[in-house]
């Protein structure tokens, strides 16, 4: 979302000629999106303004804001303890930048913009093109969170949930496919809690789906109490939309997941991801997992691996659980730091197990592979196929925006090498 979010700041700051520049040294605004999930965020905001000072020790000051979830979480304090920022935008504020760059560039005061905006937001940022032309873009549709997991940051952050018009997107989703984009992924931090005048995710979906040019539909964060019987009926009848979901468990113990506040245990997952197998019997999963939340056992532990291996998740994004600042299980007692890592090593090879082994079941195989951009010299083009796997292909002609029947020879963890034409099967780089 924050890479959304930043190209949104790009668009909005050209109504004051600003654009968008790779030359940092010689830049006049450095804006930091940051973000707040986990620990360390804060550190790394001074850290880089401090690599600012030191590069224009010797010339003109740049405008230095800081954006984002760090913004919202700290506000003031950021201000007051480096000096060296002029502004924090929180994320439901950002259709205030431009009146901001112009009292600082009018020699005013810090500005503190952290109120929760978000319909003025919207109604502000709709009437600006989004210019992103990617063949692969995000869009967002809905913000915030009412969930309230007892480790999460975002709902006092991003705030309350939040759901976009689908007028609205679908004219964005018009912008982007005119610009270029094949694939847009919808975005929200519980984005299956999607909800306008009674309109759920999937009647968006079917309702982007009739865009002709598009061709690919992904989305993501869902979580696994909003996830209705239509959205399953959309992945059994809509080709579109692709076969991976990202449905964020934490963790495979019913007493963490009750101790978190999911508001399902483990069966109600495991319940809804057969009736998706059964719905779309080729659909993969990737999912979050935090380890080590407070009170977390050994056997705790053990149930999440055993969760791990019964769905194979082809992905997986796992952390040491983090305590953040104002949320109800950073009063909770922390498990000691060495068995968590530990516990974080076993789960990571476990799940680099499977990801090698669904990956090297893909060699000789056909997969669809959409082409987002260049790499290297040798005419190599970086694609993914509908499972979001990274595939690289040789090729002289310009494979850009392109959707190709490849068929897959080689691979390491995070690649896979395909070809157009037919090679003999080579083996597997673990
Ligand atoms: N709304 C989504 C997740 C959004 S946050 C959901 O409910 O599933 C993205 C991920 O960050 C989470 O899935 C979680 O795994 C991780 N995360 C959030 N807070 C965390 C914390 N305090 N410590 C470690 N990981 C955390
Ligand atoms: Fe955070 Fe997701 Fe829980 Fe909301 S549902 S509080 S975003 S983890």
């Amino acid at each position: 979302m924050n890479e959304y979010d930043s190209n949104r700041i790009y668009d909005v700051a050209k109504k004051i000629n600003y654009k968008r520049t790779t030359n940092l040294s010689e830049t006049d605004c450095y804006v930091l999106n940051t973000c707040h999930i986990r620990e360390k965020a804060t550190e790394k905001v001074y850290h880089d303004v401090g690599r600012i000072k030191k590069e224009f020790r010797n010339k003109k000051k740049p405008i230095v804001v800081v954006a984002g979830c760090v913004a919202q979480a700290e506000g003031e304090i950021l201000l007051n303890r480096e000096r060296y920022i002029d502004a924090v935008i929180g994320p439901q504020s950002y259709h205030q930048f431009n009146e901001t760059i112009i009292k600082i560039e009018k020699n005013q005061k810090k500005v503190n913009s952290t109120n929760f905006d978000v319909i003025e937001k919207f109604d502000t940022l709709n009437s600006i093109k989004n210019t992103s032309n990617k063949t692969s873009s995000f869009l967002t549709i809905q913000e915030g969170c009412d969930k309230f997991c007892k480790f999460c940051v975002v709902p006092y952050t991003r705030g309350q949930e939040f759901s976009r018009s689908i007028e609205e997107i679908v004219r964005e989703c018009y912008e982007l496919v005119n610009n270029g984009s094949k694939e847009i992924t919808l975005l929200g931090q519980n984005v299956n809690a999607y909800n306008f005048k009674g309109k759920n995710l999937s009647d968006l979906i079917f309702e982007i789906s009739k865009i002709k040019e598009l061709k690919r539909i992904r989305y993501t964060t869902s979580h696994p109490i909003d996830f209705n019987p239509d959205l399953i009926e959309a992945h059994q009848s809509l080709k579109k939309l692709m076969p991976l979901i990202h449905l964020p468990v934490q963790s495979g113990s019913d007493k963490i997941l009750k101790n978190m506040n999911r508001k399902h245990n483990v069966e109600d997952y495991l319940e809804l991801i057969n009736k998706l197998r059964k719905a779309k019997p080729e659909i993969e999963f990737s999912s979050d997992f935090i380890i080590g939340y407070p009170g977390e056992t050994e056997d705790d532990f053990n149930a999440t691996l055993k969760l791990l291996k019964e769905v194979e998740f082809i992905n997986t994004y796992s952390f040491i659980y983090s305590a953040r600042p104002g949320t109800p299980a950073a009063k909770l007692q922390k498990t000691d730091e060495t068995i968590l890592k530990k516990r974080l090593t076993v789960f990571q090879k476990v799940a680099r197990e499977i990801k090698m082994k669904y990956k090297k079941n893909l060699i000789n195989k056909k997969s669809l592979v959409l082409f987002e951009n260049k790499v290297g010299k040798n005419n190599e083009f970086f694609g993914r196929d509908e499972f979001s796997n990274s595939v690289i292909v040789k090729s002289h002609e310009n494979l850009i925006g392109k959707i190709e029947e490849i068929k897959i020879i080689d691979g390491n963890q995070s690649t896979l090498f395909g070809t157009k034409k037919n090679f003999n099967k080579k083996n597997f780089a673990a």
